[in-house]
């Protein structure tokens, strides 16, 4: 063997180890505690600068129950149009297929593969180079496609087998956040659920950060309206509060969902003068509701409100998150006492 054969299987190792060397940082960096949406941005960079791509985008759930993959914001050079829902369902043929033969795709192999052409429609659009199944535990979990090539060739055997690797921990990345955010969350309302509500109480007091104010929450008369409207009614008023609840908090805020109707939210490095203003601001949110109830031939504007008490942690009583939580009701036992739909301070 000359020493340009030794040159040429030299490269070829040294591209190996690259490769090796990339997939080891992706792994480190999707087991480390990054922010979801820096995950899917470092997969996407990472895929653009193997595969020598302009564009690229990953389909992936945008919710927990949702069931349809689509394009996330994060994608990179195409021209999309916004008047188009770039979005595959779950259970198309497509999906299917890309289950029982999970391999990176061209355009051309994947249309030869699929009957139904409404599947690929949003693929045809956005005209990809390579279609890569994120693939775990026999499931497609996303999808990335992979547009425009800096240089026109195909892909070679180690360029799609390195896109399948790291498709395949993007899979594994997305499904564990998947499975987190089942376990943590009430499906219901999306709020999170009281296991998470006494772990941040615990962390918080633990922690020296600014300290917290916790709002016990209850919507008022409920029962009247479950058994004046049916339950399901009293079931698109409890979600429709939740999200008002969500929509009026910060990231770093907690919404929980306490019981049936009862609510808590934990509000992080706020004096109470400010957490009143967040309560009362909620409490004018859900009082401006309006509930069209249509059935059995009525037409009427339902409405609601919701009561609020307010404890803020204080380290000399509150040794255990029940102290703070028990405070916190006792303040909204005197909002529900003083007439409903207001906000009380714990004294
Ligand atoms: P108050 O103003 O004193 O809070 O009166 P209330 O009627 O709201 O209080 P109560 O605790 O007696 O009633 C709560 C009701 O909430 C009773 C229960 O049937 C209803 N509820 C609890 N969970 C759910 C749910 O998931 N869906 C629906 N529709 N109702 C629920
Ligand atoms: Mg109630
Ligand atoms: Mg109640």
């Amino acid at each position: 063997m000359n020493s340009l054969d030794n040159y040429a299987i030299l490269a070829v190792y040294e591209a190996r180890i690259r490769d090796l060397e990339s997939l080891l940082e992706i792994n480190k960096s999707l087991s480390s505690n990054l922010h979801y949406s820096s995950v899917l941005d470092a997969i996407l960079l990472t895929c653009m600068g193997r595969a020598r791509v302009l564009k690229a985008g990953l389909f992936i759930k945008q919710d927990i129950d949702s069931k349809e993959f689509t394009l996330h914001r994060n994608y990179a050079g195409f021209d999309t149009d916004r008047k188009i829902k770039y979005s595959v369902n779950e259970d198309c043929e497509l999906i299917n297929t890309l289950e029982r033969a999970p391999k990176c795709y061209t355009m051309t192999q994947l249309m030869n593969v699929t009957t139904n052409i409404a599947d690929i429609k949003t693929f045809t659009i956005l005209e990809p180079t390579l279609i890569v199944p994120l693939m775990n535990r026999g499931k497609v979990q996303g999808i990335l496609v992979l547009g425009e090539r800096i240089i026109n060739e195909p892909y070679l055997g180690d360029e799609e087998d390195f896109l399948l690797n790291v498709a395949g921990m993007a899979a594994i990345a997305i499904d564990n956040s998947f499975l987190f955010e089942v376990s943590t969350t009430d499906m219901m309302t999306k709020l999170k659920l009281k296991h998470v509500l006494f772990q941040t109480i615990k962390q918080s007091f633990n922690s020296d950060k600014k300290p917290i104010n916790l709002l016990m929450m209850d919507i008022d008369h409920f029962k009247n309206l479950n058994d004046t409207y049916g339950h399901s009614f009293g079931d698109i008023v409890l979600i429709k509060v939740a999200s008002v609840l969500l929509a009026s908090l910060r990231l770093e805020d907690l919404a929980a969902r306490y019981g049936g109707e009862e609510f808590v939210i934990v509000l992080n490095g706020m004096n109470t003068d400010d957490a009143k203003l967040v309560a009362e601001r909620i409490r004018e949110r859900i009082e401006s509701l309006e509930f069209p109830y249509t059935e059995q031939g009525k037409n009427e504007v339902v409405k609601t409100t919701i009561s609020t008490g307010i404890a803020r942690y204080n380290g000399g009583i509150d040794f255990v998150p029940e102290d703070l939580i028990k405070r916190a009701d006792s303040a909204l036992y005197k909002a529900k006492e003083g007439g409903r739909n207001r906000v009380e301070i714990a004294t």
